[in-house]
C-alpha cells in the first residue's frame, strides 16, 4: 500500500487499567488477574440491588491526572459528573456503566498530545465484568476496576503506527506508574478509508489490533471497488477466522440513554494537587534514552535495553553514583542482573524484590580489583536474588585465594587424576582443561583460571 490515492483514517479508544491498590466504587483488591475467579468481589462491585458505590478513589484519579499531565491536556476541574451509561450485557450487573463521559457529559482533561497523535479527551470509567459465553458464567473480579479511555483524534494512517504508538504509550505510562503493564490494553479501533468509518470494538492484543487495521482497510478498499459505499457501522474482529464480523449498523447504534448518577458527587479536582502530581512525575523513556547516550555515553542498544523499564534505568543511574564505570561494567546489569532477574521469573519492581545498586556497586568494584575472578561474581550475585546483601557481610565469600593455596589445590588434582596427567604429557592439550576444571570446582569457582592452568603446567613439569 505504498501509493495512496485515498486518505487512511485511524482513531483509537484506547483502555488502560489504572494501578491502584483498590477497585473505583468500592474497597475491593484491584490484583484479580491472579487471584481465583469471584474473589474480589463486594455487593458494590456486582451491581447487588440496594448497595450503593462509595465515593471515587482518589488514587485512580490522581493516576488519570498523571497522564493528562505527561499528555499536556487541558484539565478540567469542575462539573465532573458520574454518567450511567446503560446497555443490557451479562457483563453489566447494574445494567449501567459509571463513566465521566457521554454526549453532554465534561471529560477529565481535553486535548495534548502523545508522539505526535493528538489526544481529544480521556476520562475515568470502570470496567464490567467478564462473561464466559461458552460457560455462562461471570467472574466479577474485573467489575468495578478502575479505567482510564483515552481518545486520539484520527490521525493514524497505518496499522505499524498503530502499534509502534501504543507500545510507546504502554511504555511511558507504566513509567508514571499509571496503568498496569501486564494487564494489558483494550481498544476501539476506528478505521475509515474511502466512506464513514467502522469501528472495531475490544482488541486487546498488539497482534490483534494489526491485524484488524489491515484485514479491516483491504475490505474497505475491495467494497469500495465493488460499488458499495460504507456506512457507519461497528465490528468485532474475529481472530480465529483473521476477519471483521458486523455487530450493529449506524441505524441500531447504541443508544446509551445516560443520565446523572445520583449517588455518586461530582469529582473536584484540586489545582495545588494536579501541582504536586505534576513536581512528581518521573522523567519519560526517550528523555532517559537521550540521557543515557549523550551524558553516558551508552551504546544505542543498551540504552534500549535499558530503558524498557524505568527501575532499570534508575538503578543504573544509581550504580553511576556509586562510582560504577558506566562503559565499562555494563553487561553487569544489561546481561547478568537481568539473566538472575529471568531466571527467577522476578523483575526490579517485584514487591518482593530487594536490590540495592550499592551491593551490585560493591560486588562489580571486588571483582574489578581482581579480588575475585568474574566468575565468582556472578555467582554471588545469582544469591542476590531477591534480596542483595553487602559483602562485608559474607566475608567468606570473598576471601579470595591466593597463590599457595591454589597450588595446594593444584597438587590434589594432580594427585587424584594421574591418568589424566598422563594423557596430557603424551600430548593431549585438551586434558588440561579438564584438570584445570577440577581446580576451579575443588575451589568453589574462587581460583583465577589463569593462574591454575600455570600452576598446574609448571607442577606436572
Ligand atoms: P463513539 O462513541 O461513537 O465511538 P467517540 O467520540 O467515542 O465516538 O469515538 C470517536 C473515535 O472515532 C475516535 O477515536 C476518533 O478518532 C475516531 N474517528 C472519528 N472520525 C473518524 C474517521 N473519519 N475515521 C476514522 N476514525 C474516526
Ligand atoms: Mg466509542
Ligand atoms: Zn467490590
Amino acid at each position: 500500500m505504498s501509493e495512496k490515492a485515498f486518505p487512511v483514517k485511524i482513531g483509537l479508544e484506547v483502555h488502560g487499567y489504572l494501578d491502584t491498590r483498590e477497585k473505583l466504587f468500592c474497597m475491593c483488591k484491584t490484583d484479580s488477574l491472579s487471584s481465583s475467579v469471584n474473589s474480589n468481589i463486594c455487593p458494590i462491585c456486582t451491581g447487588t440491588p440496594g448497595s450503593k458505590p462509595m465515593a471515587v478513589n482518589a488514587a485512580a484519579v490522581d493516576k488519570l491526572l498523571e497522564i493528562a499531565l505527561v499528555f499536556g491536556s487541558k484539565i478540567n476541574y469542575k462539573d465532573l459528573i458520574w454518567q450511567r451509561k446503560h446497555y443490557d450485557w451479562a457483563d453489566n450487573p447494574k445494567g449501567y456503566q459509571t463513566t465521566i463521559s457521554g454526549a453532554h457529559a465534561t471529560t477529565n482533561a481535553v486535548g495534548g498530545k502523545f508522539k505526535g497523535i493528538n489526544i481529544t479527551e480521556l476520562h475515568l470509567e470502570e470496567d464490567p465484568a467478564q462473561w464466559n459465553p461458552g460457560t455462562g458464567k461471570i467472574d466479577y473480579n474485573r467489575s468495578g476496576l478502575p479505567l482510564v479511555e483515552i481518545v486520539t483524534e484520527p490521525e493514524f494512517s497505518d496499522s505499524e503506527q498503530v502499534v509502534e504508538w501504543l507500545k510507546a504509550l504502554v511504555l511511558s505510562l507504566s513509567y508514571i506508574k499509571a496503568v498496569r503493564k501486564n494487564a494489558g490494553i483494550k481498544v476501539d479501533v476506528n478505521v475509515s478509508t474511502y466512506g464513514e468509518r467502522v469501528e472495531m470494538k475490544n482488541l486487546n492484543s498488539l497482534e490483534k489490533i494489526r491485524k484488524a487495521i489491515e484485514y479491516e482497510i483491504a475490505r474497505q478498499i475491495e467494497a469500495h471497488d465493488n460499488g458499495e459505499v460504507q456506512e457507519r457501522e461497528t465490528l468485532a474482529f474475529d481472530e480465529k477466522l483473521g476477519k471483521t464480523i458486523k455487530m450493529r449498523s449506524k441505524e441500531g447504534a447504541a443508544d446509551y440513554r445516560f443520565i446523572r448518577d445520583p449517588d455518586l458527587p461530582m469529582i473536584v479536582v484540586d489545582k495545588k494537587r494536579v501541582g504536586e502530581l505534576k513536581r512528581g512525575l518521573p522523567e519519560m523513556p526517550e528523555k532517559k534514552l537521550s540521557k543515557l547516550l549523550t551524558k553516558f555515553k551508552v551504546g544505542e542498544k543498551d540504552a534500549k535495553i535499558l530503558t524498557r523499564n524505568l527501575e532499570l534505568v534508575e538503578f543504573f543511574e544509581k550504580l553511576v553514583e556509586f562510582g560504577v564505570d558506566p562503559g565499562r561494567y555494563m553487561s553487569w546489569i544489561t546481561i547478568e542482573l537481568l539473566r538472575v532477574l529471568n531466571y527467577n521469573k522476578k523483575s526490579l519492581e517485584d514487591e518482593d524484590v530487594e536490590v540495592k545498586p550499592e551491593h551490585l556497586a560493591e560486588l562489580i568494584k571486588v571483582v574489578a580489583a581482581g579480588e575475585i575472578t568474574v566468575l565468582k561474581g556472578k555467582q554471588i550475585m545469582n544469591d542476590m536474588i531477591p534480596k542483595s546483601f553487602s559483602l562485608k557481610d559474607h566475608k567468606g565469600e570473598i576471601s579470595s585465594i591466593d597463590e599457595s593455596a591454589i597450588e595446594n589445590l593444584c597438587q590434589q588434582v594432580i594427585d587424584e587424576n594421574l591418568k589424566v596427567v598422563t594423557e596430557y604429557k603424551g600430548g593431549k592439550d585438551a586434558s588440561l582443561n579438564y584438570l584445570i576444571g577440577q581446580v576451579m570446582r575443588l575451589s568453589e569457582r574462587r581460583a583465577d583460571f589463569k593462574v591454575a592452568g600455570d600452576c598446574l603446567k609448571r607442577l606436572i613439569g
